[in-house]
């Protein structure tokens, strides 16, 4: 079975086509400037690039079939080869608690979503129309949500009127989930275990971030919550403020709701800080060279991310791994060793060599350490493409 899986944002696809039986990816690649120009890097058996008018998603994912037919750059011979489609979807609200094959009903409550996550569950739409349009095949939806919805009341309310979240859905969804979920699976599978006997905290380090407690495979907390503006301190998102520094904020640079929500999903975070980037590879050099603020915006996230893996220590009640997985958890063995140095009091050491390694599943704490210390490169598509064999398997 080849399924293609899909990642729609407003104006960029991403998408992978996936041989379900080595679960090898075939072809990757990616749109973007939708609806503006078009411009479409595919990766088959050579990489090209091209630029075409991409009107919209179906124009998109049209060119997106022609590539992977292509007689040179191509991986497969006829389009039948693809079996089934898998989306990623942002939000699946309360609806979701596992991947679902797309129906008119499934359609109804993505659409009942659009509130909670008004960029992003459109274009996943959007997505799912073109396909059907397109090719006639089963279509998958696997939610960004749906892992985390095993969190218990007292992790997902807010202390706010609960009349509140009964009229809006105002709660902690948390994001996300499909990286959550595979790296927590592998880590258990690295180390050896059955995962309903661990305890794990999963540190989901890329430009957006996120950690996890997970309880014998389930989730039970997360640090994204109503929307993934929440939580740590990341690229240019602010993550946990005091809610009053917003309507302050507003009131004296004189900003209204959008500006507001701009400054602090796009201005914020290690960018905001720094001054210099939201990369970190770009702050990380600023620092060296010694730059304050960059070194500044280094610290406060990094003393972030440690005290949530401390607090999840505490949601449960102990702790045998920390996984650290995304481009800065992947690759920085410098953000990792600084995480970990707060992280002692559980007997945590890092072995060094280890932990210089890379692209691959590997153990970075010291031979006998109590809580193991991972780095587990994810893999969201391989997720979404299991998720959708297994649904049309049943
Ligand atoms: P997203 O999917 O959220 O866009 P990624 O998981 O691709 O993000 O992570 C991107 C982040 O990872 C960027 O800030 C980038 O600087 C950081 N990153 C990637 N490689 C390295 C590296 N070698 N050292 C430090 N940071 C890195």
């Amino acid at each position: 079975m080849k399924v293609l899986v899909l990642n729609c944002g407003s104006s960029s696809l991403k998408y992978q086509l996936i041989d379900m039986s080595t679960e090898e990816a075939l072809a990757s690649g990616l749109c973007e400037r939708i609806g503006i120009d078009g411009r479409l890097k595919h990766k088959g058996k050579e990489n090209y690039e091209v630029e075409a008018e991409m009107k919209n998603h179906e124009d998109a994912i049209k060119l997106v079939i022609d590539a992977l037919l292509d007689e040179k750059h191509g991986v497969i011979t006829d389009v039948k080869e693809i079996n089934a489609v898998g989306h990623r979807v942002v939000h699946g609200g309360e609806y979701f608690a596992k991947s679902v094959i797309i129906d008119d009903e499934v359609i109804k409550a993505v659409e009942d979503c659009i509130d909670l996550a008004p960029l992003h569950n459109p274009a996943n739409l959007m997505g799912y129309r073109a396909c059907k349009n397109l090719i006639d095949v089963p279509q998958v939806a696997v939610f960004d949500t749906s892992f985390h919805q095993t969190m218990p009341e007292k992790a997902y309310l807010y202390g706010i009127p609960y009349e509140l979240y009964e009229k809006y859905k105002i709660r902690r969804y948390g994001f996300h989930g499909t990286s959550h979920k595979y790296v927590s699976n592998k880590a258990a599978e690295v180390l050896g275990k059955n995962i309903k006997d661990l305890k794990i905290i999963t540190c989901h380090l890329g430009n957006g971030g996120s950690v996890a407690a997970i309880d014998g495979g389930k989730s039970v907390d997360t640090s994204m919550g109503f929307t993934p503006l929440e939580g740590l301190v990341m690229g240019t998102r602010c993550g946990d403020i005091d809610p009053a520094v917003v309507s302050f904020i507003m009131e004296k640079e004189n900003l209204d709701n959008k500006q507001v929500d701009e400054l602090m999903n796009k201005k914020s975070g290690v960018l905001g800080l720094s001054g210099v980037s939201s990369d970190f590879r770009d702050i990380e050099a600023a620092a060296k060279e010694g730059n304050k603020r960059a070194q500044i915006a280094l610290d406060t996230f990094h003393y972030k991310v440690a005290k949530y893996i401390g607090e999840y220590t505490v949601a449960l009640n102990g702790v045998d791994a920390i996984v650290f997985t995304a481009g800065l958890g992947e690759n920085s063995k410098s953000s990792r060793a600084e995480i970990c140095s707060y992280l002692s009091w559980l007997g945590i050491e890092l072995d060094e060599e280890q932990n210089s390694k890379r692209g691959e599943d590997v153990v970075i704490s010291k031979e006998g350490s109590k809580v193991k210390v991972l780095v587990i490169p994810t893999n969201e598509e391989l997720v979404i493409a299991r998720d959708t064999k297994e649904l049309l398997d049943k």
